[in-house]
């Protein structure tokens, strides 16, 4: 039978390192559902939809066609049909997504893109975000709940943005996981039975090597 692993936790924690990794490992598809999320953000910043309306935003939420590719060793995310992989790492998108996100309807729409990529996955597969084990997946196999220190966090995002100061990053990644834990709508949360790992002083390999176990027991 097919495999499902929910991986949550806020940003900076490894989660979609260590998800493509043990994804690969175990031969199983894989999800980025944060990507998902950024895509629709890209699209409303596009189309130059007011992100403070709620009701703007539901408005539309159905017409940007949304698609992720889910080999973990080439994940691919488009919008219409356009390769937003680049895009939706910018800065612009980062300072919004929380509030697109949070929108009921968006939600609603992201999550049946979820299950359904889910449910057509035949070996299985791992699915990154910050709702997976609480709401996307609640039957999920296994359900990882990833932590870090605030300092750990903004030291591997800054890391990753190449030179961007360490202080303004910790800030801004406070910020959204503050938003991502306050909203109504499936907010950022442990499910009661995931297993919770606090990856501060661990070596990405020993978290990859740690989720495998979990999943293999
Ligand atoms: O994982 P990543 O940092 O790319 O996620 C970007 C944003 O997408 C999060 O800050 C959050 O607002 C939203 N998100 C969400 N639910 C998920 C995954 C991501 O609300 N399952």
């Amino acid at each position: 039978p097919a495999v499902i692993v929910a991986i949550d936790g806020p940003s900076g924690t490894g989660k979609s390192s260590t998800s493509k990794a043990v994804a690969a490992h175990l031969g199983l598809s894989y999800l980025d559902t944060g990507a998902q999320y950024r895509a629709i953000t890209w699209w409303m910043a596009n189309n130059n939809i007011d992100i403070t309306d709620p009701t703007a935003i539901a408005a539309v939420v159905g017409k940007p066609e949304i698609v992720s590719g889910t080999d973990p060793s080439a994940p691919t995310i488009t919008v219409d049909g356009v390769d937003v992989s680049g895009p939706i790492r910018s800065q612009e998108v980062t300072s919004k997504v929380s509030a697109v996100s949070a929108v009921p309807e968006v939600r609603a729409r992201i999550t049946e893109l979820q299950r359904s990529l889910a449910a057509s996955a035949e070996a299985g597969i791992v699915v990154e975000g910050r709702d997976i084990g609480t709401t996307v997946l609640p039957d999920a196999d296994l359900k990882v709940f990833l932590t870090a220190s605030p300092e750990a966090r903004a030291a591997r995002r800054s890391g990753e943005l190449k030179g961007a100061d360490i202080h303004t990053t910790r800030e801004a990644l406070i910020k959204r996981d503050a938003a991502d834990s306050n909203r109504t709508t499936s907010p950022l949360a442990k499910s009661d039975d995931a297993v919770e790992v606090d990856t501060t002083d661990l070596t990405l390999q020993q978290v990859i090597e740690c989720v495998i176990t979990l999943v293999e027991e």
